[in-house]
């Protein structure tokens, strides 16, 4: 298991399974564990905090030793591992071992929303989870998202509707569509092309030229009334739009012949869209 997975199964699960009182969706955890968060962040320097490379690397041969044995429990002895040796880290920052710079990619492992400049933020994983979720991500479905960001939620998506899928995902910021491009572009290799489309531009009419779609999500905040109408037609019979408001509870749209059904999600914070 490396930091990532750790950081799935042991923070982000239970906090999905105990905030939203359901299971978290094994594809979901699947698709999550391969996307490593810390590889789509930027760099950009946050404080200074104490840490203890000497025991991060004891931990890390421990780990190593562990993984190479035949121990039948050894997957949850890692477990057990990480857990005693991120309280001993714990402590050593109050004991004040070493002085380190640490930037936003450092902090990638908390399930928090994470700026990543130009007043915007990389989506919380758990909320990630949650919109997968109320989307039924699924193998091969062809999805559209608005608001690229720095690309962690849509290689997330693309992972869940796998190579037989396609993701089409627009962002407005021209410097986070060139991150975004690089950060997908390291995770997926030379499968990126055939799996995702990436627009620059404003996504609120959508993008018809890739319709239609299984689903529709903006990860970016707005009241859907004044334009939610128009994207009906760039989708799937039955297919739905997911449109968080800047606060208050996720709307979830199902396509019907009459235009949409509308469910209430989860509350939720989102930066505005623009
Ligand atoms: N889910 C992304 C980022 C979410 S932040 C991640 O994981 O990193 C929301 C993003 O939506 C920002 O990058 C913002 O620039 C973009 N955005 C806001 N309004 C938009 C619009 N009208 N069209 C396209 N992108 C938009």
């Amino acid at each position: 298991m490396n930091l990532n997975q750790v950081f799935i199964e042991n923070i982000v699960k239970p906090y999905f399974e105990q905030g939203f009182n359901m299971p978290f969706d094994q594809s979901v955890v699947t698709a999550m564990r391969k996307v490593d968060r810390k590889d789509f962040l930027p760099k950009t320097p946050i404080g200074i905090y104490i840490i203890d490379a000497e025991l991060r690397d004891e931990a890390m041969r421990e780990i190593a030793r562990l993984e190479q044995s035949d121990d039948a429990e050894k997957t949850e002895k890692v477990t057990e591992l990480w857990k005693q040796y991120t309280k001993d880290v714990h402590e050593h920052i109050f004991r004040q071992t070493a002085p380190a710079l640490v930037t936003v990619r450092d902090v990638a492992y908390m399930n928090s929303p994470i700026s990543i400049g130009h007043g915007q933020t990389c989506s919380q994983p758990s909320m990630v989870a949650y919109m997968s979720h109320c989307l039924k991500l699924s193998e091969g479905m062809h999805v559209l998202e608005i608001g690229t960001g720095c690309g962690y939620h849509a290689a997330i998506t693309a992972e869940c509707i796998g190579a037989a899928g396609h993701l089409t995902s627009i962002e407005i910021i021209p410097e986070l569509a060139a991150m975004a491009k690089k950060n997908l572009q390291h995770h997926f290799h030379a499968s990126f092309e055939s799996r995702i489309t990436l627009v620059e531009g404003n996504g609120r009419a959508g993008f018809p030229q890739n319709a239609p779609y299984d689903c529709i999500y903006f990860t970016a905040g707005a009241n859907g009334d004044g334009f939610i109408g128009g994207l009906s037609a760039q989708l799937k019979e039955h297919g739905k739009v997911l449109l968080p408001p800047e606060q208050g509870n996720i709307a979830i749209y199902t396509k019907t012949d009459e235009g949409f059904s509308l469910e209430q999600g989860t509350d939720v914070m989102f930066v505005p869209l623009q």
